[in-house]
């Protein structure tokens, strides 16, 4: 092996794109519009073509495009959300910070994805704390699709909006639908580390609701109305800057060639290691349902095996991972004061214990791949095995 290997490769991606990257740059310096300059109206209707959908509206990151939907939609004090325990922070915290209240759901240990049953459980929580459910935002986590067709049903029933953390899943395809029309709108992020990143921060929004559209390209400027200092309604400044659209324009040529790239490696992992006991691996069953942009790659260790010595001994081999996430949501200081749907979210907080996240990027050559599955499966062979079943020993 000659390179090291990267948890996310962005060096060797830019190395691609590099001559286009620079015109790109150049263009922006040349005609001097840095914001809301042409290549932000260019890339929303680039986005809206990939993604099938009316509107793409930019923004400034992931987390202002969770937040433009839900004040969009109104949703303030007195009102819950229903979230997953199991993500990133940035789902509760605009619900939180709008001073709405979050309300925590377990995720299904299959595709690490909001539990339905658990949903039901926490709409009837809403209802017994006098709560308004509104809403129940999801989150494609690792850039697999939540289990829709039964969480939208839930939605109708329960007279609920469907909002789709997409930061992860950009380019997937729950079905036949590309994600971005899913629910009543869909918030994503370029963030440089996810499926579709640019140079700093970046986020958009899709939906097909022409209302709400127009609604959230207000707020993301100050809630302007047609005339620049007219002003509707409270907004902020949410805006993406014109260098980072023209970045992301000559990133989402190489997207669709990426996507494959990524369902490869992502299938090679799993064919190396599904027949490992003390591993589980992302369903293989689940590609064809749900098409997931691959995010990461992420692993479940048996409760038996000691996640930080199988962490060491990767490193040793020069392999990165990260634990994505430690702690669930409904266990972090700033959150555990926020009701949840059943006393103990138990698989979100198995899931935080147990899980490990592989290198996943498009451009993980075949010996690099070789060398990660066949360093797990020398570690997960007899030698780690004696030593987990000792360290149990020892504290019995
Ligand atoms: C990254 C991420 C966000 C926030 O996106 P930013 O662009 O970093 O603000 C929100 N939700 C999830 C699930 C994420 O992974």
């Amino acid at each position: 092996m000659q390179d090291a290997i990267q948890f996310t490769d962005l060096e060797t991606q830019s190395k691609r794109i590099r001559p286009n990257i620079d015109k790109a740059i150049q263009r922006v310096l040349d005609h001097g519009m840095y914001i809301m300059g042409p290549e932000v109206f260019e890339l929303e209707k680039e986005l809206q073509n990939y993604c099938d959908v009316k509107y793409a509206i930019t923004c400034a990151n992931g987390t202002d495009a969770l937040l433009l939907i839900l004040k969009a939609l109104n949703i303030g004090p007195g009102d819950a959300v229903l979230v997953p325990s199991f993500t990133f922070a940035a789902t509760a915290e605009v619900v939180a910070l709008l001073g709405a209240t979050p309300i925590f759901i377990d995720v299904l240990l299959e595709t690490y994805n909001m539990d339905p049953t658990s949903l039901e459980m926490g709409i009837e929580k809403a209802r017994k704390l006098n709560l308004n459910a509104k809403a129940v935002m999801t989150v494609d986590l690792f850039g697999q699709p939540a289990e829709y067709d039964i969480i939208e049903n839930i939605c109708k029933r329960n007279n609920l909006y469907l909002i789709s953390d997409a930061a992860q899943s950009f380019g997937a395809h729950y079905k036949k639908r590309k994600v971005g029309n899913i629910g009543i709108a869909t918030g994503t992020s370029f963030y440089p580390a996810k499926p579709l990143g640019c140079y700093g921060d970046g986020g958009a929004i899709f939906t097909n609701d022409e209302n709400l559209a127009e609604i959230i390209q207000s707020l993301r400027v100050h809630g302007q109305g047609k005339h620049k200092y007219d002003n509707l309604r409270i907004g902020f400044n949410g805006r993406l800057d014109t260098l980072q659209a023209a970045i992301l324009i000559e990133k989402l040529k190489i997207f669709p060639d990426e996507f494959v790239k990524r369902a490869e490696v992502a299938k090679k992992y799993s064919e190396g290691l599904q027949d490992l006991t003390n591993i589980k691996v992302p369903a293989i069953e689940n590609f064809e349902i749900a098409k997931s942009s691959w995010a990461q790659y992420t692993i479940v260790l048996g409760n038996n095996i000691d996640r930080e010595s199988v962490i060491n001994e990767l490193k040793k081999n020069a392999i990165p991972t990260v634990v994505y996430y430690p702690k669930a949501l409904h266990s972090q200081q700033a959150y555990n004061m926020y009701p949840k749907a059943d006393t103990h979210l138990a698989n979100s907080e198995y899931l935080a214990r147990n899980v490990l996240s592989l290198p996943m990027h498009p451009y993980l050559e075949e010996d690099q791949h070789n060398h990660i599955v066949s360093t797990l499966r020398k570690i997960f062979s007899s030698k780690m095995l004696q030593f987990s079943t000792n360290a149990q020993c020892n504290v019995q």
